[in-house]
């Protein structure tokens, strides 16, 4: 909230037509005004899409939306681009992780029907009989990201492709993508670095429109679009490796605004290197789910199940 009032809070002019400017993006060292704004935001995404060829005809895009600032206006974006197409369809669905007070699927079920776009709900409860305030309880806090990471992406895979998607949106931002990238290196984790992006047997194919623009973009289009101001944070975010990376990468990036445009650059020509040497891969003979040699969420449903 803080970030938008710091945003709207200006007596500068729009570089492009002397209206006054709701933005000023350090890295190309313009000011915009809302419409101007608008038109570079929807550009960067359009582009994106255009140049990954993420969306074609006859796809159904299900968009992971769980209700808050950067699934919002994705789900918002792709409704105002895709809904005049006849051969393209959209689905949001909603994780339940079990967090009482952070998320509130019935919100986020509302807000799809606003759109008239079909919305479901799947919960860690009823596909795992688990939830992440329980894992919590019996395995601390030091794990709950990584845990949970992994069980809402299988269960998003696997509701999407009950739901006949071809294509699965995450409303991840350019901040997002650059942490994530930072982190690995951090980790030293070169298979992940190394990962490409063709598909895989039972995966439904993931597409990221908003993978360029900064974080406090996609929170200014969310607020200025649609109203919504993420309110809420999960209790356990500040448990995680990823909060302190973006501490790190915010107070580097302010003096270097190009840092993380360069760290997702970094994050895609290693995927590409990787793209030809990916490893074998199995389908989980308990879930049926694709895995490596073996399958994360089953492995951390035994050790969740076995206690502390
Ligand atoms: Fe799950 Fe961590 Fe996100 Fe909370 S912050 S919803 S525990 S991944
Ligand atoms: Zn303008």
């Amino acid at each position: 909230m803080l970030m938008i009032k710091v945003d709207l809070i200006t007596s500068m002019r729009c570089d492009k037509c002397r209206r006054p400017a709701v933005l000023f993006q350090r890295y190309s060292g313009l000011h915009l005004c809302r419409e101007h704004f608008f038109a570079d935001f929807e550009a960067k995404a359009k582009r994106t899409i255009r140049e990954n060829r993420w969306v074609s005809r006859g796809d159904t895009i299900a968009v992971a939306f769980s209700g808050g600032k950067d699934s919002g206006a994705l789900l918002f974006f792709l409704h105002s681009l895709l809904s005049r197409r006849k051969d393209v369809s959209l689905v949001a669905i909603t994780v339940d992780e079990g967090i009482p007070g952070y998320r509130d699927p019935s919100r986020a079920g509302a807000r799809a029907r606003e759109l008239d776009i079909p919305h479901m709900t799947v919960s860690f409860r009823e596909a795992y009989g688990i939830t992440v305030d329980e894992i919590v309880e019996r395995k601390g806090g030091a794990l709950s990201c990584t845990y949970c990471g992994v069980l809402r992406r299988h269960l998003l895979n696997a509701a999407a492709r009950d739901a006949g998607a071809t294509k699965l949106a995450f409303g991840f931002n350019l901040d997002d993508e650059a942490q994530t990238v930072l982190m690995n290196v951090l980790r030293g984790d070169t298979a992940r670095l190394l990962r490409g992006t063709h598909p895989v047997p039972g995966m439904v194919p993931r597409i990221k429109p908003f993978l360029s623009i900064p974080e406090r973009e996609v929170a200014l289009y969310s607020f200025l679009r649609c109203g919504t101001v993420d309110t809420g944070r999960c209790p356990y975010s500040q448990n995680a490796m990823r909060a302190e990376v973006r501490q790190m990468l915010n107070a580097y990036a302010w003096n270097h605004p190009s840092a993380r445009f360069a760290l997702v650059n970094l994050g895609r020509e290693l995927a590409e290197l990787g793209a030809g040497r990916t490893g074998e891969l199995h389908v989980c003979s308990r879930c049926g789910e694709p895995c490596g040699t073996t399958c994360r969420s089953c492995g951390i449903l035994d050790e969740v199940s076995h206690g502390a």
